[in-house]
């Protein structure tokens, strides 16, 4: 069985065709510049066959015509023709209330998620575009889509109530939603593997430190609570997004520089964040550079990401009235051992105790902990494709 996942943006569409028995990726890509001048395709094959080229494409469905094209291509395919593709997985960013878990796509569903536009503005129109454009292109091919907010609907009403007139909940469904919850999910589940306990007996908070950073209170499988609220703005300082702040700081702001609704908006997702602390880089490896070059503001920003991150891992903690492992991933969690030891520096009264040789290590899924601590602490890959191909596989194989 080989899938096509999916994850389709405003201007760029990224790929990767699965094959489920081995688990393999047999080939990835991005088009790119969707809709713009110089609109291209990068393309390579697990076996190192690698193109680049300039495509006109208008817009998602030619960006599809062109992923097919190359997939099924003599020199640089891996199929022979779509007839091979079993089903499409979508990664769709916000399934608001109605989607607890991922679905099957049909003209009901479309309708729901043109629904669930006005709560991610930005991300679900394109991929709902995205769907379509697989529809066109390959009719007869089942088409799933995976949330990002989907693992985490399981959050309690105390958890995602925000203390706001309750009738903004009701009517415009104002609540805590989170995200990253395909890779949350993942990562939970590699790690009850790796611990060899089953999932519903574990304690975990799953830590996805990226350019976007959340974190998960992961209580017996099922999610209890998270960083990220009605946004992915909420929670930490990310790479350019500000994170929690007092909610006062906004007007107080927007009066004093006379900004508008947008322009502040601009400021908390593009223009904060650890960027804006240190004044160098959004980048992390960039902050580390500017430390060694003993920049103290780039210091700054990371002891407060870290401090953050601790803050959450502890009071996690108490929200599950225990803790068994906690689990780092994305481009921070899985690569920087650095900011790993300083979150988890000052948590051995929890049981939580790293051994530096372990941790030095990078892109495996490892138990980096000391023999002797109640805490295992993990690092584990996302692998956000992968698990949307198995959600395909899961649907498929049900129905
Ligand atoms: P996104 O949220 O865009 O998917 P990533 O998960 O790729 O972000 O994370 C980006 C962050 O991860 C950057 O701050 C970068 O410094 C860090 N990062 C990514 N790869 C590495 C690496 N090989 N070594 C150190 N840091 C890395």
């Amino acid at each position: 069985m080989k899938i096509l996942v999916v994850n389709a943006g405003s201007s760029s569409l990224k790929y990767q065709l699965i094959s489920m028995s081995e688990e393999i990726v047999l080939a990835k890509g991005l088009c790119d510049r969707i809709g713009l001048p110089g609109s291209l395709i990068k393309h390579k094959t697990f076996d190192d066959r690698a193109v680049t080229k300039e495509i006109e494409m208008k817009d998602h469905k030619d960006a599809i015509a062109s992923l097919i094209k190359v997939l099924t291509h003599e020199q640089w395919g891996v199929i022979k023709s779509l007839e091979e593709i079993t089903a499409v997985g979508h990664r769709v960013v916000h399934g608001g209330e109605k989607f607890i878990k991922s679905v099957i796509i049909n003209d009901e569903v479309m309708k729901t998620l043109e629904e669930c536009i006005e709560l991610a503005p930005l991300h679900n129109p394109p991929n709902i575009t995205g769907i379509k454009a697989c529809q066109h292109t390959m009719p007869k091919v089942p088409q799933i889509a995976v949330f990002d907010t989907a693992f985490h609907q399981t959050m309690p009403k105390k958890a995602y109530i925000y203390a706001l007139p309750y009738e903004y909940y009701d009517k415009y469904k104002v609540r805590k939603f989170g995200f990253h919850g395909t890779s949350h999910k993942y990562v939970a589940e590699r790690a009850a593997h790796i611990l060899g306990k089953p999932l519903n007996t574990l304690k975990i908070v799953t830590c996805h430190l990226g350019n976007g950073s959340s974190i998960a209170a992961v209580d017996c499988g099922k999610t209890i609570d998270t960083s990220m609220g009605f946004t992915p703005l909420d929670g930490l300082a990310m790479g350019t997004r500000c994170g929690a702040i007092d909610p006062a700081v906004v007007t107080f702001i927007m009066h004093k520089e006379g900004l508008t609704t947008e322009q502040m908006d601009e400021i908390m997702n593009k223009k904060s964040g650890v960027l804006a602390i240190s004044g160098v880089s959004s980048d992390f490896r960039d902050l580390d550079t500017a430390v060694k070059q003993g920049n103290d503001r780039a210091a700054l920003a990371l002891e407060i990401f870290a401090y953050q991150v601790k803050k959450f891992i502890g009071s996690y903690a108490c929200a599950m009235g225990g803790l068994d492992a906690i689990v780092f991933t994305a481009g921070i969690g899985e690569n920087n051992d650095v900011m790993r030891s300083m979150i988890c520096d000052g948590l051995e009264f929890l049981g939580v105790s790293i051994n530096e040789d372990k941790n030095k290590t990078r892109g495996i899924e490892i138990d980096i902990s000391n023999e002797d601590a109640r805490v295992r602490t993990l690092v584990i890959p996302t692998n956000e494709e992968l698990a949307i191909a198995k959600e395909t596989k899961k649907l498929i194989c049900e129905c």
